[in-house]
Order: C-alpha cells, then sequence, then structure tokens
C-alpha cells in the first residue's frame, strides 16, 4: 500500500479553552466533501447535503428532504438514489476534457469514448448513457456475450458514429452476432483477445462474406498499480504478447484481411491513481500501434481502454482511493503522447477511444441507510474499591484515581495487565463473577478518562493508537455491505460516508458500522482520512424523539455508481435495496424511475424456495399443533398471517 505525503494541518488558531461552536465548514472539512464531492454534493445552511446534479449549472436539492419525501411514499431505507444528471454531466465532462486537448494540441482527428457495460448494466442506466451520449457520438463496450446482446439492442444503429467494442472471450456464435449487426449498420470493433480468435474470425468472415473491422488487445508491459496492477505484464489474463500480436497480423495477411485490422486496444486496470503509468501506458502503446501501421495494419483507431480513477478521499494523491491528476490532465497526456508518436512515425492520427467506466458512474449513485442503534463500551464507573474488594480491583481502581496526562501511558498499560490478571484469577476460581464485573468496568473507566486526554494531545503514542478504535461505538446499520458494497468488504475499497443531516452539530461519537447480516466481516471500519485512512468515524448520537422512540439518523454512502451493484451478493439473502433514479427539473425533481427492492419470496426465488410450498409446509404444522391442542385457532392464524406478511416483505428492517 502506497501511503500518502503527511500533510500537517494548520494549527488551530484558537485557545482550546475557547472552543467555537461546530458549524457547517468544520463538517465540510472533517468529511472533506470539497476533495470528492466538487461539484455534486455539499452542505446547506440547515446542515443538510445538497445534491446539484449538473453541478454549477444550477437546480439542487435538500437530500435529506427527498428522502423523507420518499418515505412519504413508502419507498423505505436502505434506498439508492440514481441522479441521472449527474450521469449526464459525466459524459459531458469527459467529452470536453477530450475536446479541450484536441483543440489545445491540435490534434487532427476526434475522440468517440465508449461505456463499458460491465461497470453496471442495469438497463435504466445504459438507456440514459445511450440517450446522454448521442451528441457524442458515446457508444458502448461490451465484455462478454450477454453485455453484447445489451449493447446491440440499445445502441441505434446507423444513427451516428458511436462505436461498439467488443472485449472479452469469445466463440463462435459471439463472433457471428457482432459480424452480422455490422449489416443492421452497428459499428462493431471485435477485439482479438486471445489468438486463436483471429483463426476464428477469418473462417466465420469467409462463412458469411463480411469484412469485419478488427482490433487488437495488446498486453503491455507497463505495469499498472494498486488493486488491478496484474491488468497487463506478461501473466495478465486477457491480451496478445507482442510476438502473438506478430503472430496475428502474419495470420490476417494470409487471409488477406490485414486490411481489417484497424484498432489497438489496452486496459492496465481500474482505478489507476499515479498519472505516470498513464503516461508509460500510452506511450509503450502509441509506440506499438506505429509499428502496426507500419507494418500493414489498416490502423485508424487507438483504445486507451479504463482506469480513469475517481478520488474518494478527496487527497488528490497517488493513493489507492485517489488519484494525484484530473480528468482534463488525463485527456491531454492522452492526445499530447499519441499525436507525437504519430507524428514523428509520419502517420495519419488516430480517432480516440477511452473505455471509463468508474468515472462516468460512480458519483451518481447515493445509498441512504439508517442507523438502527448503537452499542456503546460502559465507562461509568462501579462502586468504589474497598476493603472487601480483591487487590486487583484495588490496584485498578488506584490507577484510574491517578491518571494524568503526564502518566497516561503508563497507567493504559497497568490498567490492561490488572485486567489480564483479573481474568487469570477469574479461570483459577479466585475471582467471582460479580468482582470480574467490577474489574471490567474499572478498566474501561480507565480506557475512558485516558481517551479523553489522548484527545486533546498533538501525539498520540503508537501503543494507544488503538485505544480509539477499541472504544469506538458500533453503528448498527440497516444494510448489507456485502449487497450494497461488495468492495469495501472484498478489496477494502473505501467510499465516503457520512451523516446526511446534522451536520451543523459537532459528531462527538467516534464509531464503525456494523450490518444486518450475521458475518463478522459485514462491517466497515476503515473511512477516508487526508491522512491515509482512518479507523473510526466521527458520528452523532441518536436523539430521542419520544420516552422510547429514538429520531431517524441517516447515513449516505456516496459514489457508489460503478461496480457495487452488480457485484453485490445474497449473503444471508438479503437483496437488492430500493432504486430511484432522481431528474432535476425547473421546478424541483421528479422521480423517473421507482425500482422496488427484493421481497423475501424473490430472494428465496433465487435459491429455489417457492413461497407457496414454504406457506403450505408452514400451515401443515399449525394444523397438526392445533390437533394436538398445542396451539389456538387464533395462534395458528397469527402466525400464518405473519409468515404470509414476511415473505411479501422487503428483505430489509422496516
Ligand atoms: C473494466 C474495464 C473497463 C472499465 O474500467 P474503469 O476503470 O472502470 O474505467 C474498460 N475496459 C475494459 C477492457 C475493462 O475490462
Amino acid at each position: 500500500m502506497i501511503s500518502k505525503n503527511k500533510i500537517v494541518p494548520p494549527a488551530s488558531l484558537e485557545s482550546p479553552g475557547l472552543k467555537k461552536k461546530w458549524n457547517i465548514e468544520d463538517s465540510e472539512n472533517l468529511y472533506r466533501i470539497k476533495g470528492w464531492g466538487e461539484p455534486y454534493f455539499s452542505i446547506n445552511a440547515a446542515g443538510n447535503i445538497t445534491v446539484s446534479p449538473k453541478g454549477e449549472r444550477g437546480g439542487s436539492l435538500d437530500l435529506w428532504e427527498l428522502v423523507e419525501a420518499l418515505k412519504q411514499r413508502n419507498i423505505g431505507l436502505p434506498l439508492l438514489i440514481r441522479f441521472s444528471d449527474i450521469l449526464s454531466d459525466r459524459i459531458e465532462r469527459l467529452n470536453a476534457a477530450f475536446a479541450r486537448a484536441i483543440a489545445r494540441y491540435n490534434y487532427p482527428n476526434v475522440y468517440r469514448g465508449v461505456y463499458p457495460i460491465k461497470c453496471n448494466q442495469h438497463r435504466h442506466i445504459v438507456e440514459s448513457l445511450v440517450k446522454y451520449g448521442k451528441p457524442y457520438q458515446f457508444g458502448l463496450e461490451a465484455g462478454s456475450k450477454a453485455e453484447l446482446m445489451i449493447a446491440l439492442a440499445e445502441l441505434e444503429p446507423n444513427s451516428s458514429e458511436s462505436l461498439l467494442i467488443c472485449n472479452g472471450y469469445k466463440d463462435l456464435e459471439y463472433i457471428r452476432t457482432a459480424l452480422l449487426a455490422r449489416k443492421l449498420g452497428h459499428n462493431t470493433i471485435i477485439v482479438i483477445e486471445q489468438l486463436e480468435e483471429v483463426a476464428m474470425c477469418i473462417e466465420i468472415s469467409k462463412d458469411l462474406e463480411i469484412k469485419p473491422v478488427l482490433g487488437i488487445r495488446a498486453k503491455l508491459c507497463t505495469k499498472g498499480m494498486g488493486r488491478w496492477g496484474s491488468s497487463t505484464g506478461d501473466r495478465a489474463k486477457f491480451g496478445l504478447t507482442i510476438p502473438e500480436i506478430l503472430k496475428a497480423t502474419q495470420q490476417l495477411s494470409a487471409a488477406g484481411l490485414l486490411d481489417c485490422l484497424q484498432l489497438l486496444h489496452y486496459h492496465i486496470g481500474s482505478q489507476i491513481a499515479a498519472i505516470n503509468v498513464i503516461k508509460d501506458a500510452i506511450r509503450e502503446a502509441s509506440m506499438i500501434y506505429v509499428e502496426l501501421a507500419n507494418i500493414g495494419g489498416n490502423m485508424q483507431y487507438l483504445d486507451v481502454g479504463g482506469g480513469l480513477a475517481v478520488d474518494y478521499d478527496g487527497s488528490k494523491t497517488n493513493f489507492y482511493a485517489s488519484k494525484n491528476y484530473n480528468m482534463q490532465n488525463y485527456a491531454n497526456d492522452i492526445v499530447a503522447e499519441i499525436k507525437e508518436s504519430c507524428e514523428q512515425a509520419q502517420i495519419k492520427a488516430p480517432i480516440l477511444v477511452s473505455e471509463s467506466g468508474r468515472a462516468i458512474g460512480a458519483h451518481h449513485s447515493v445509498l441512504i441507510f439508517d442507523v438502527l442503534n448503537i452499542g456503546e463500551v460502559d465507562t461509568s464507573l462501579p462502586d468504589p474499591a474497598s476493603s472487601e474488594d480483591h487487590l486487583i480491583i484495588r490496584n485498578l481502581w488506584e490507577t484510574y484515581e491517578n491518571i494524568t496526562v503526564e502518566n497516561y501511558q503508563e497507567a493504559y498499560h497497568d490498567a490492561m495487565q490488572f485486567k489480564e490478571e483479573s481474568i487469570s484469577l477469574f479461570n483459577f476460581g479466585y475471582l467471582g463473577l460479580a468482582q470480574r464485573a467490577k474489574a471490567e468496568r474499572i478498566y474501561w473507566a480507565c480506557c475512558g478518562k485516558i481517551l479523553e486526554i489522548i484527545r486533546q494531545q498533538e501525539y498520540v503514542p503508537d501503543d494507544l493508537e488503538d485505544l480509539e478504535k477499541n472504544m469506538a461505538s458500533i453503528y448498527y446499520v440497516n444494510l448489507s455491505v456485502f449487497q450494497s458494497a461488495p468492495d469495501a468488504w472484498a478489496i477494502d475499497q473505501l467510499f465516503p460516508i457520512l451523516p446526511i443531516h446534522r451536520l451543523n452539530q459537532e459528531p462527538t461519537n467516534r464509531g464503525i458500522l456494523a450490518d444486518l447480516t450475521c458475518d463478522s466481516d459485514g462491517k466497515i471500519e476503515q473511512f477516508i482520512d487526508l491522512r491515509d485512512v482512518k479507523s473510526v468515524l466521527e458520528l452523532h448520537p441518536l436523539e430521542q424523539s419520544g420516552s422510547l422512540e429514538k429520531k431517524n439518523y441517516y447515513l449516505g454512502m456516496f459514489l457508489v455508481g460503478a461496480y457495487q451493484e452488480i457485484m453485490g451478493n445474497l449473503h444471508n439473502l438479503f437483496g437488492d435495496t430500493n432504486v430511484v433514479h432522481i431528474e432535476i427539473q425547473p421546478n424541483g425533481y421528479q422521480i423517473q424511475y421507482l425500482v422496488r427492492g427484493d421481497t423475501v419470496t424473490e430472494v428465496l426465488g433465487y435459491v429455489q424456495y417457492k413461497a407457496e410450498d414454504l406457506l403450505e409446509k408452514i400451515r401443515q404444522q399449525t394444523e397438526k399443533a392445533m390437533q394436538q391442542k398445542n396451539m389456538s385457532l387464533k395462534e395458528c392464524q397469527l402466525l400464518l398471517n405473519d409468515y404470509e406478511k414476511n415473505l411479501a416483505s422487503y428483505t430489509y428492517l422496516a
């Protein structure tokens, strides 16, 4: 893991005694909203998150009010909100960045981006992207047969110059369909990823008497970085090595089809955080492109794949959750590098293609979920130790009483040792349950007192760094990490998480999040920070609304539009969440689409249970119980009604 440059935060100008009242700027800084959220997310005067889906071009809404309004319409949490205007804005920005780069470097050709469907295949998203992409001749990229079926149906043939890039492993049907689609007017380009595909393409095109447009995916030597670094190099899963590329051109040439080779493609992995890696790759690829043109390929397109990163933590560094460049730097470097290579070799500059998924999709989705309750470490003091208490308890008590700014580190070690001794004493039968409980309570009271001192210090000794984490409150949230943020669990991906309201109040708690699943991995305990990551998140205590009722506390997980939904799984049978698509209108907003989350019946269906069969089995059990006089008719009715209601309900807590 690469760690970020240490940046020392500006020293506070206030004297410690005069604490200023918390305001929304404090929240902005704490949660780093400007870093990852601009121009779409900010905080309004009421302390709620504001969403401006069109960026600076106007129209915004209060996220908390939106969630409340949706709940009024019976659309419960957890809820995924997709802002269609953000998708549109992302496409516009990417195209504008390439247009500016092309103008700036006088690049003698155009940019034709495609959206890689695998990033988020949901129909409403693909359809929106096709619609918003039309003015830019934005196309689609398919990485599998199923995705090709989507792309062919959703792209309008003949309507424009948009491309349909066909990647992934291919069989005969895949290639034949892609080829025949050219007759419909689709601009399909079949990218050869495996040497065997060359022979297949040659044979099928002879059979059908249709000339294909072919591309080759190159395995670059440039090392990708981070999580997907292994997408390049000799052992990468996809693409042809240089000797294989040569072989492919020879086979095409022998078949008289070398003029069909028009595109060079590479993809060095997703979320490339460092611009120098992007530059190295484009340099290597430009040279391969030039060489292919020189040996007779009819080269027209250079496809730089995906990898354009998203700044999840807003630190603008080459940390894995960030990126040390912006979209414009990215476009500039690609355009400049290709132009130079082609000029030197005196060949025609290619149409530029990129396949950005993450950078287009990530920002537009926000997952909203509520906090069910909070588990806190009890640091309240028990009765003082007396002469009747065991010596170990008296020692712990003395430790507690004598904790100061000067000795807190030593006191921490003492307290820890006494606690461990108390457990040994208990295990050997020298300490009763009540005495052990008292020892533990004093220990946690010590930790609480020490933590308060630590929070005032500029420097925390290493051995005390975990204390904040160990004492963190557990926020139980109405969500499955496995369904809604699988990358947070699988690969420690970071997403910005923060409350969507109360941001004008100081978040005085430190917490981690625990989800609804019975899996100990179902939690989030890494959060974005300016330096590296932090192990606890600043959160508010729950507010009381009645004697028993707590007020709702909503958290948002941001930038989840890329990959999370489709990689999500049914762990513990928590299904898809509710989804709404929101479109900004001149006088507010409109719900474009509502996609209801899975019901219990639906998720049971995925694992081959039929709701009616289950219900029938329970009905038979109740009959038996009634005959045996274990249950009354009324109890049976109640049970069966609830069983049926549960089957029809959302898989999350109401
Ligand atoms: C995954 C993938 C992409 C998308 O990458 P992002 O980093 O999301 O932009 C593009 N092209 C190919 C071939 C891919 O496999």
